[in-house]
């Protein structure tokens, strides 16, 4: 029988693709619950969905911050059995933190890592008794590492690391697995909804100094990032191959001192070869190891 796979977040994005590649699987190995926070926002994935709608793939109503939600998608599902759990709704968030609310930030926590611990409660007790089961965590390459001005963003999936590999032990008992997905960037709706973000927002109390730094170092190290590095979201539906984490610098220097340094290198002494140190990034080379202090 297919194996019933849900997955959070599916209106745009590496979500949307993750469900029509599943649901297109040649053997029909998946059924395949597209679910999504506004239903209005159906259209992208139906028409990518094409003939797989209606038989290896459904679309649902989920916002991962609300327990009826998730409760009523569940009461949806046939037998109320998800054999795959794919948690992938994630919002971001940039910008210096003096600048910030404390209600973003803790949407962001809400979101990426209690919208997963929300749905994980949910399944489990059902793949428990079934002793089956596999849990897909969309997290991020800033789950591993730390990156300047996305410290919320990058903490909420650092939690999700903890979390889930915590699980994952006693998961084991259960015969049920965990697998964290780390990608680098990806060109969706995120990289354009954070920018709008930015533009729009004023960042109160925060002094010249570090705004300088956030939107004309920042900022545009971003942009290029996305457009040397960024894979397309149909690439990371099937793998993550093109980008090496500076991630690899902390376990040849567990102090973490040595990816703190790179980076803050990378960002305000190494803007004009940025380009260069992009490329070896993306082509695994990590010869920034040995470029001059
Ligand atoms: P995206 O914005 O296209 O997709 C995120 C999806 O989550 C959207 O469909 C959004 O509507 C949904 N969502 C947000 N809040 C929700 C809620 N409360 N309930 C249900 N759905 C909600 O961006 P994406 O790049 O496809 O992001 C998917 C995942 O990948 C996220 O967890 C993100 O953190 C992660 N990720 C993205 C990148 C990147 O560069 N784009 C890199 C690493 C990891």
């Amino acid at each position: 029988a297919p194996r019933t796979v849900l997955i959070s977040g599916c209106s745009s994005g590496i979500g949307l693709e993750l469900a029509v590649q599943l649901a297109h699987d040649h053997r029909q190995r998946y059924q395949v619950v597209a679910t999504m926070r506004d239903l209005g926002k159906k259209g992208a994935l139906e028409a990518a969905a094409g003939e797989a709608l209606g038989q290896t793939l459904t679309v649902a109503q989920l916002d991962v911050c609300s327990d009826e939600s998730v409760a009523q998608c569940l009461s949806c599902i046939q037998g109320g059995e998800v054999d795959v759990l794919v948690n992938n709704a994630g919002v971001g968030l940039v910008g210096p933190l003096e600048g910030l609310s404390l209600a973003a930030m803790q949407n962001v926590f809400d979101t990426n890592f209690f919208g997963a611990v929300r749905l994980v409660r949910a399944v489990l007790p059902g793949m428990k008794k079934r002793r089956k089961g596999h849990i897909v965590v969309v997290s991020s390459v800033m789950g591993l590492q730390g990156v300047v001005f996305n410290e919320v963003y990058a903490a909420s999936k650092f939690a999700l690391e903890g979390f889930f590999e915590s699980l994952a032990v006693q998961l084991l008992q259960f015969n049920i697995f965990i697998t964290l997905v780390e990608p680098g960037p990806v060109v969706t709706d995120f990289e354009g909804k954070l920018l709008e973000q930015v533009s729009t927002a004023e960042f109160p109390d925060t002094d010249p100094d570090t705004l300088h730094y956030f939107r004309d170092f920042y900022l545009p190290a971003s942009r290029e990032l996305f457009r040397s590095v960024g894979q397309s979201p149909q690439d990371v539906a099937q793998t993550n191959a093109r980008y090496t984490p500076l991630a690899a610098l902390k376990a040849v220097d567990p102090s973490g001192s040595l990816y703190v340094r790179t980076s803050h290198r990378l960002l305000f002494r190494w803007t004009r070869f940025l380009n260069l140190g992009l490329r070896c990034l993306a082509c695994g080379c990590l010869r920034i190891r040995i470029w001059p202090r």
